[in-house]
């Protein structure tokens, strides 16, 4: 017989953590922080999370109690003594394929652990494009749970049924979805006040107005024969910003013409 379906999350980050040092008792199920902002993963690979997240600004946020990070372990919903989560594909074709039975127990698991208004994603190469503002979006809701996928990816039903929105990191093939779910949830937490120490920067950098970002440059002032643009040295906070913002359109349209061609569309309804 195998041991009943009731795996353990593990939580991470300060408000979730109870002041003892046996392990089981980290293990447990933490209390609920219905305001805080959470980030739940359904993973194969839990022992990869928080990873790069727990570390610098997004870890100290994370320690601080300002988001929430759960992990889901696929495996241990799996079916049998070695907890199989995957199949050939039907019709035949190299690879396996994440059960629907299995990641349906999953999800059903997760979900009644997060706000109901939470989205459901799927990490996937197929997925409409991570973007800052879907990251701003997601940024405003109460959290998220992310599903990575590995192998083959998801049995089709299960994403039919639950409705899951597929994301994409961008059209390239990665092994998993931890990196992408990584990724996305780096993208979302940095703009979760309090998280970055100079909350101006969110609103100035790539993308936030549709254009990419100046140049930056810091001392020294000349460097290997270079200078700094003399603008920038010059104090005049008009004629930097001046600068900035046409340095930001100059590029926008050279590297990005179809950034730039939104934002032309955008001016003219304006
Ligand atoms: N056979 C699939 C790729 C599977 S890659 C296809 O061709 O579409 C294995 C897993 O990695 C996916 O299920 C997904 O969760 C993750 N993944 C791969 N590339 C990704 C990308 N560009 N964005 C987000 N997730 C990705």
């Amino acid at each position: 017989m195998d041991e009943p379906k009731s795996p353990p999350q593990r939580s991470h980050g300060r408000k979730t953590m109870r002041p003892t040092l046996v392990p089981r008792d980290l293990m447990e199920d933490a209390p609920e922080l219905a305001s805080v902002w959470k980030a739940q993963v359904i993973t194969l690979l839990p022992e990869a999370f928080p990873g790069v997240l727990g570390l610098s600004l997004t870890g100290r946020a994370l320690k601080d109690g300002l988001w929430q990070l759960e992990t889901v372990p696929l495996r241990q919903f799996g079916e049998g003594k070695h907890r199989n989560v995957d199949d050939t594909p039907a019709g035949g074709g190299a690879g396996m394929v994440l059960r629907p039975d299995i990641m349906a127990d999953t999800i059903d698991h997760a979900r009644v652990r997060i706000a109901p208004m939470a989205p459901l994603i799927y990490l996937s190469p197929r997925g409409r494009p991570l973007t800052q503002k879907l990251a701003q979006q997601l940024a405003a809701g109460p959290g998220v749970t992310l599903i990575c996928g590995r192998f083959e990816g998801l049995d089709q039903r299960v994403i039919d049924h639950y409705d899951i929105i597929e994301v994409s990191l961008g059209d390239f093939v990665l092994t998993g979805g931890e990196i992408a779910a990584q990724a996305m949830i780096d993208a979302i937490v940095r703009l979760l006040p309090g998280v970055l120490g100079n909350e101006a920067s969110t609103e100035e950098e790539s993308f936030s107005d549709g254009l990419l970002e100046h140049s930056q440059y810091t001392r020294p002032a000349i460097w290997r024969g270079m200078e700094i643009p003399p603008v920038l040295m010059s104090g005049h906070h008009g004629e930097i910003a001046k600068w900035r913002r046409a340095q930001s359109e100059d590029l926008t349209r050279d590297r990005r013409p179809d950034l730039w061609e939104a934002h032309q569309a955008r001016r003219k309804t304006d």
